[in-house]
């Protein structure tokens, strides 16, 4: 059996090659051209070179996001865009245009074309007209339940995608024109301010509804649907998919360091008990992330699904060093700072390699030799006497304990 794909985001070189080797099977991107999420569009067309021979040699795909809707004049250099990536290696592009498909099967026909999720499809039935149109892939709407995820999977004739965690929009998906009206950025050609977000006074006629330390968002929690991966896997989806081309490093490798162990753990034992769900959960409430809901798996969301008055992703400061190297025989780890930190308290270290595994952090020293009383210095290296082995690419947090009553 095919196993499922786990699909990361990635805004930028570095953040693609965390994604890989955390463990993801695929990464979408952003070109510089014809693509959404336009602040996050950094890929020039080398970077996206770099990154297929980067994933290629990992074992991994690379589908870049061509999923702005043009208009006449943004249709410029189209084909020529589109050749270039199937000849660099691209496998797939997400499209939502049915200019940019039909230009991707006339012109760059070794290209998968994937059919984004601002199509709304919702039933196995516009699956099936995707197909028709010889499209390889639909990306399903996320307003979908499991149960509609389900029969849809059971009808498709082609692989279809899920969102199973990341930002909501609190429209529809591509059918928002809220940014368009309050900033004149168009959501449908990359320039979304994200409007749904910001704080607003609500007014009955003349009368204003709320006091002004209590304004209103209509920001809604992320989606988080761990829970229902081993349902996900037995209905034949293809591909999970994670939202955040923005997001930092540290953000895509807990994630994607903690879906894979869960995928993977899956398919060994056939389910996933209550227990380790609990532990999966934690593992992902690590990440520098807003609070997260179920989205429609479950139906409707509620009340407690939104975000009222809060907006912007909770940035923590967990994350304290990176390891750039490991020398097994001394034993010695290269960190480079990322937050404060102090020799002698319990961190936590995980990497593409090694489980999460807590430790006391011992004696710092830089690259002089003199002991170091405090990491405070984002970027400075530091050498670090570790008898628990390393290695290079990890990642270290201070141990917290969070609430996570907002999960569930
Ligand atoms: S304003 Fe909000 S709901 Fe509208 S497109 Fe942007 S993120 Fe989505």
């Amino acid at each position: 059996m095919k196993k499922i794909e786990l699909l990361a985001p990635a805004g930028d070189l570095e953040r693609l090659k965390i994604a890989v080797l955390y463990g993801a099977d695929a990464i979408y991107l952003g070109g510089k051209q014809f693509s959404l999420r336009s602040r996050a569009s950094n890929f020039s067309i080398e970077d996206i070179a770099e990154g297929v021979k980067f994933a290629k040699a990992h074992g991994a795909h690379i589908h870049v996001t061509v999923n702005m809707l043009p208009h006449e004049e943004d249709m410029h250099g189209l084909k020529e865009y589109l050749m270039e990536l199937e000849r660099i290696g691209v496998t797939a592009i997400i499209a939502a245009s049915p200019a940019i498909m039909k230009c991707a099967k006339q012109y760059a026909p070794k290209l998968e074309v994937h059919v984004s999720t601002q199509h709304s499809s919702t039933n196995s039935s516009a699956a099936n007209y995707w197909k028709d149109k010889g499209m390889d892939r639909v990306v399903l709407a996320r307003e979908l339940t499991l149960d509609q995820i389900k029969e849809t999977a059971k009808h498709a004739k082609v692989p279809l995608e899920v969102f199973i965690h990341g930002g909501m929009c609190i429209s529809y998906s591509g059918r928002c024109v809220l940014s368009n009206h309050m900033t004149g950025r168009d959501a449908n050609r990359g320039g979304c301010a994200q409007s749904c977000r910001w704080k607003y006074r609500l007014y009955d006629g003349e009368r204003q509804l709320h006091d002004d330390h209590d304004l209103f968002s209509m920001s809604s929690k992320d989606l988080m649907a761990a829970r229902f991966i081993p349902d996900l896997i037995e209905a034949g989806i293809a591909s999970l998919k994670i939202e955040g081309r923005m997001k930092s490093a540290y953000y895509i490798a807990t994630l994607i360091k903690t879906y894979r162990m869960l995928i993977d753990e899956v398919y060994e034992k056939g389910c996933l008990s209550e227990a380790r769900l609990q532990y999966y959960y934690e593992e992902l409430s690590k990440a520098e992330n807003r609070p997260t809901a179920i989205g429609f798996y479950l139906g409707q969301p509620k009340p407690q699904d939104h975000l009222y008055g809060i907006n912007g992703a909770g940035v923590t400061q967990e994350y304290i060093a990176y390891v750039l190297d490991y020398d097994e025989k001394e034993q010695i780890a290269t960190l480079e700072v990322r937050n404060h930190f102090l020799p002698h308290m319990e961190a936590e270290v995980f990497g593409p390699h090694i489980p999460m595994t807590k430790f006391m952090i011992e004696d710092l020293y830089d690259v002089d030799g003199n002991l170091v009383e405090v990491a405070n210095k984002p970027m400075q290296i530091l050498k670090m006497k570790s008898k628990l082995p390393m290695e290079k690419d990890a990642m270290i947090r201070k141990v917290m304990k969070k609430d996570r009553s907002d999960i569930y």
